[in-house]
């Protein structure tokens, strides 16, 4: 490694997990077996503090403030948010540089950027403390499911080679993250030796990735029949479902732990290594559920505690979970949280199919599982009834595999749908290099 780049991961690692990072993570470890009243008391504290903050220097709250004749003093507590109206994408769009804080300094931030399958990519800034806490958070969870360091590898969707390059190596060491991070996009039939290779020859112990770039990786392992076993998988940014989750476990023999967020960091939620529930962080933010018309779904609502440059309140996520209470427990689960948990997170909003009786579909990533030859598949709509799956194959794809696809799609769709089945030889990523499971082009969703 050449000197300036060393100096660079070095400072990069440092302003990450720096002593801010450090100081974070010891009040985390501490605030996540807090009791509901002492969690009470942590969140309305720093609600206090961030909505004065918001009345002092952030324009688009003083207009909203003055316009609903409020002061800091009305809100003190998590029920007083409701007082304030939800914000959404939209919204944050329109008033995009009177939400920065007039005491914002550029040089320490940094910005997020949502996907734009909406047809409205989103931006987002942190600054210092908002960027440390999330990684203090994010490395909580990764360490009470036991990864102290280890080796590890990740495919979560990142830029890691040029587009064009056609040879390996698809991958490269990150010293900051000290992690190999091997490229998502190259990870074809005919590359996937090469990373079959380089796995066998870097012998991690934790591998990071989307839940659809691990089943592709879980695919070609079982296709080659490799053995391999990692201590743990973490995936994120996008659902994980019960077959996916199956069968990535099988073929690396190590359980997963799932982590959801987003890049506007209003709301977390982490799959606890104990009880395997996945429970809201309630020290990262203030979570509302909102409902919507089916039982036991929501949509969640976030409102940060920790990000000043750009503070988000009630902020509306488009994100749906199914939760059978929205209130905390009255006893502490058994891995000693009285976070609240949710029994299913959904995905993005717009990740739905409409089928010709007007249900939603949200959850389509375990209808190809099963079926033969299928590495990757992807659900395009465009009317009402009728959907395409573009799927990748193995170029073994044959007439039995294909009716098994169409016949699960109907099961779990609508008997009434028409299905029809595309191969392609590429399904692209969206934006941030998330696989996209659904995509609907219907306005009505837009
Ligand atoms: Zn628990």
């Amino acid at each position: 490694m050449k000197g300036p780049f060393k100096v660079q991961c070095w400072l990069k690692r440092f302003y990450r997990r720096g002593p801010r990072f450090q100081k974070y993570l010891k009040i985390l470890k501490r605030t996540q077996f807090y009791t509901p009243t002492e969690l009470q008391i942590y969140q309305d504290q720093a609600l206090q503090k961030m909505v004065y903050h918001c009345y002092r220097n952030i324009p688009y709250y003083q207009d909203l403030f003055r316009a609903l004749k409020l002061s800091p003093n009305d809100i003190q507590t998590g029920a007083d948010l409701q007082k304030l109206p939800l914000l959404d994408k939209k919204t944050v769009q329109e008033n995009y540089d009177k939400l920065i804080s007039k005491k914002h300094h550029n040089f320490l931030c940094s910005m997020g950027t949502t996907s734009g399958s909406t047809g409205m990519p989103g931006r987002f800034i942190r600054d210092y403390d908002g960027i440390n806490f999330e990684h203090a958070v994010v490395w909580r969870h990764w360490q009470k499911a036991g990864d102290s360091g280890k080796r590890r590898i990740s495919l979560r969707g990142e830029i890691i080679v040029p587009a064009a390059q056609t040879h390996p190596p698809f991958w490269n060491y990150n010293s900051a993250n000290l992690e190999l991070q091997m490229s998502s996009y190259h990870l074809s039939r005919d590359n996937s030796v090469h990373y079959i290779d380089k796995i066998l020859e870097f012998q991690p112990k934790i591998l990071y990735c989307g839940p659809s770039m691990g089943h592709v990786l879980a695919k070609f392992f079982k296709y080659h029949q490799v053995d391999y076993q990692f201590d743990a998988i973490f995936t994120s940014s996008e659902s994980l479902e019960t077959d996916v989750r199956s069968y990535i476990e099988s073929v690396f023999q190590c359980p997963i732990y799932d982590w959801y967020g987003q890049a506007e960091r209003v709301v977390a939620i982490g799959e606890n290594s104990i009880c395997r529930r996945y429970h809201i962080q309630e020290d990262y933010s203030i979570v509302e559920f909102l409902p919507v018309a089916e039982q036991n779904c929501y949509e969640l609502v976030g409102t940060q505690l920790c990000n000043y440059v750009m503070p988000l309140l009630r902020y509306r996520t488009c994100d749906y979970i199914y939760s059978n209470s929205q209130n905390t427990p009255a006893t502490a689960c058994e891995c000693g949280s009285y976070f609240r948990s949710v029994e299913r997170i959904l995905g993005r909003s717009y990740g739905y199919l409409l089928t010709p009786e007007g249900y939603h579909i949200a959850i389509t990533a375990h209808i190809p599982v099963g079926v033969d030859n299928v590495i990757e598949a992807q659900f395009y709509q465009e009317k009402i009834g009728e959907v395409t799956l573009k799927v990748l194959t193995n170029g073994r794809f044959t007439d039995v595999d294909r009716e098994r696809l169409v016949l699960n799609t109907l099961k779990h769709t609508s008997p009434f749908m028409k299905v029809s089945v595309q191969e392609v030889d590429d399904i692209p990523r969206g934006p941030n290099g998330k696989f996209i499971n659904i995509i609907n082009k219907m306005e009505s969703l837009n």
